[in-house]
C-alpha cells in the first residue's frame, strides 16, 4: 500500500518529467509507473514533437519502459501517476496492461478519457477496470500547462511584433 505522502511523491516525480518535456519544447505532460513495493519502474515525458509521432505520450512511454523492465506486458497492481487525465489511447493502453490505480493531476476537458470527455474505466464489458484517482496536485499540473501555453502565445505575439516593425522600417 502506498502512504498519502508516497503518492505526493510519485506525483511530484511525474511533474519531474512533465519539466523535462517543456525544457524540450514539449506539452508538459510527466507519467511514472510503480510496483506494488512502491519501486519506479517506468516514466516517461510527453515527446510527441520530438519523435513526430502522435502515439509518443507520457503514459505510453512509461508503460513500456515498466513493461520491458519487468519482462511482461502485465502490470498487475501497478500504479501509474500521470500529471493529466489519460486520453483514449492511453486508458486504452492502461486497460490493457491491467494497472490497478491510475492517479491524474489535471482533468482534460478536451480528451479526457477517465471521466471528462468518457470513463473507459467503468466501461462494464471491458474485462479490466483500473481506479482513476483524481486531483492529486491538480493545480499545480494545471499551472504548467497553462504557464506553458502562455509563453507559446507571448512568442508568438513577440515574433508577430517583429515581423511587423521590420515591415515598417
Ligand atoms: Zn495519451
Amino acid at each position: 500500500m502506498l502512504s498519502s505522502d508516497d503518492k505526493k511523491k510519485y506525483m511530484q516525480l511525474a511533474m519531474d518529467q512533465a519539466k523535462i518535456a517543456e525544457q524540450q519544447g514539449e506539452v508538459p505532460i510527466g507519467a511514472v509507473i510503480v510496483d506494488p513495493d512502491g519501486k519506479v519502474i517506468g516514466t516517461g515525458y510527453n515527446r510527441r514533437e520530438l519523435d513526430e509521432d502522435s502515439t509518443q505520450h507520457a503514459e505510453m512511454i512509461a508503460i513500456k519502459e515498466a513493461c520491458k523492465n519487468l519482462g511482461m506486458w502485465r502490470l498487475i497492481d501497478c500504479s501509474l501517476f500521470v500529471t493529466l487525465e489519460p486520453c483514449p489511447m492511453c486508458a486504452g493502453a492502461i486497460i490493457n496492461s491491467r494497472i490497478k490505480d491510475v492517479y491524474f493531476g489535471a482533468l482534460d476537458p478536451k480528451a479526457g478519457a477517465c471521466g471528462s470527455v468518457v470513463d473507459l474505466f467503468t466501461v462494464d464489458k471491458f474485462n479490466h477496470h483500473p481506479r482513476a484517482i483524481r486531483g492529486l496536485y491538480r493545480d499545480q499540473c494545471a499551472q504548467m500547462l497553462k504557464d506553458f501555453f502562455r509563453g507559446i502565445r507571448e512568442k508568438q505575439k513577440a515574433a508577430k511584433e517583429a515581423k511587423k516593425q521590420a515591415e515598417n522600417n
